[in-house]
Parts: structure tokens; C-alpha cells; sequence
């Protein structure tokens, strides 16, 4: 049997660079489904998809082939055969990924993808709906949160070291909105499973929330 880890929570709570550290150190693989969902909107932008379509949208999900692949450790993605890893984080890729993960079909086919990852290894996986839908037997659930302001700073120091000018509130509207969008939608919302360990990490450093989780597992 896998050992799998679920850590859930909204976006900007540190779920990644968490996940990613525990991971390392436990030699388990670290799967970060957000880049799925990220994948599947740079299809949907590519391919100009009719969100108000539904038969367009089922037809695009059936037209999609994701897998990931690991390089020197870092998680590839991988979009009908061509790596999109590099295109993953731009905002217009976040915000098509918030809006079309609401969509069944989408949702259907990448909840199959990583419960069959899951299956095969010991893993780290973080996303939304992992404790409560993907992984609900997971040895381990953490719901790892913050304010919407600690949020907002994090991520404009982010740009800001990359030389990328931003405005801390407008951040701050768009993490709020994208947490309403995420926790307000019919399939799978963002929520805390009922057995997950929650964690606040609006004043923990990095290494405090590693060992919040380290200890869980311990
Ligand atoms: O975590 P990240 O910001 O990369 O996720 C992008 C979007 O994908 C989220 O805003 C959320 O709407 C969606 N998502 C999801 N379920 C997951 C992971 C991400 O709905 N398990």
C-alpha cells in the first residue's frame, strides 16, 4: 500500500513550497494538481474553448492528454505530448484554471490521473479537493490556510523580487475572489475535510508549518 499525504487549502497558503520540503525529506513524490487544472486552461486558451458550450467542453476534455514527468525533481507537465511546464504560471493560465476546474468533465478526468499516481507511490499531493475527493483514505490530511492579507503579501513580494511591479490590494481582491469562486462551486469546493489538520500559517515561518506536518506524521 501507498503512503499518501493530502494538503489542501487556498490559494497562496504555502501549499507547494510545503508540500515540495516534507516530500524531500520523506523521499516521497511530490504531485502538485493545481498544474493540472493550469494544463488543462492552457488548452482551453489555445484552443479558444466556449466556456457557455458544453458539448465543447466535453469534446476539448476527451481531446486532452496530461501525464507528468519529473526533472532533476521538478514536476513536468506535460499537454498532448508538449511540456508546458513554463506556461503554467502566468495569471491569464491561473485564472482560466479557476474558472474551468468548476466544469464536471474537467474535474472527472484529472480526480482519475491522480488517484491512479497515488495508487502507484508514496505521495505528497496538493490541491483542493484532495482529502475530501481524490484521496479520502489519505494516512494524512492537512488544511493549510492563511489570511487573505498574509496571502496577498506573500505573493506580492514574489513579483516584486522578480522585478515584476504589482499592487498589494489588487492582489489581494483576486486571492479573495478566486477563494469564493473555489469554496462557492457546486463539485468539489474548496473545503477542509472533516478528519484534516488544520493549520494557519499566517505567522508560522516555512519551516514552523514543516514541522507542524512532520510531527502529524511522526
Ligand atoms: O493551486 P493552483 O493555484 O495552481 O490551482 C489553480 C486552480 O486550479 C485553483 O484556483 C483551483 O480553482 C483549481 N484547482 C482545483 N482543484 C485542485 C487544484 C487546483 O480546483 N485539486
Amino acid at each position: 500500500m501507498s503512503y499518501n499525504i493530502a494538503i489542501d487549502g487556498p490559494a497562496g497558503a504555502g501549499k507547494s513550497t510545503i508540500a515540495k520540503i516534507v516530500a524531500e525529506r520523506l523521499s516521497f513524490i511530490y504531485i502538485d494538481t493545481g498544474a493540472m487544472y493550469r494544463a488543462i486552461a492552457i488548452y482551453f486558451i489555445d484552443n479558444e474553448v466556449n466556456l457557455d458550450d458544453d458539448e465543447e467542453i466535453i469534446n476539448a476534455c476527451s481531446n486532452i492528454d496530461i501525464s507528468i514527468k519529473y526533472e532533476g525533481g521538478v514536476q513536468q507537465v506535460i499537454l498532448n505530448g508538449e511540456n508546458v511546464t513554463s506556461r503554467l504560471r502566468d495569471e491569464e493560465v491561473g485564472r482560466m484554471a479557476s474558472i474551468c476546474s468548476v466544469f464536471a468533465p474537467v474535474r472527472e478526468k484529472l480526480v482519475k490521473l491522480q488517484q491512479s499516481l497515488a495508487t502507484k507511490e508514496d505521495v505528497v499531493m496538493d490541491g483542493r479537493d484532495i482529502g475530501t475527493v481524490v484521496l479520502p483514505n489519505a494516512n494524512v490530511k492537512v488544511y493549510l490556510t492563511a489570511s487573505s492579507k498574509a496571502r496577498a503579501k506573500r505573493r506580492y513580494l514574489e513579483l516584486t523580487q522578480k522585478g515584476i511591479s504589482c499592487n498589494i490590494e489588487e492582489i489581494e481582491e483576486e486571492i479573495i475572489e478566486r477563494d469564493k469562486r473555489d469554496m462557492e462551486r457546486k463539485i468539489s469546493p474548496l473545503r477542509k475535510a472533516e478528519d484534516a489538520v488544520l493549520v494557519d500559517s499566517s505567522n508560522l515561518s516555512i519551516e514552523e508549518v514543516v514541522e507542524a506536518i512532520t510531527d502529524l506524521i511522526n
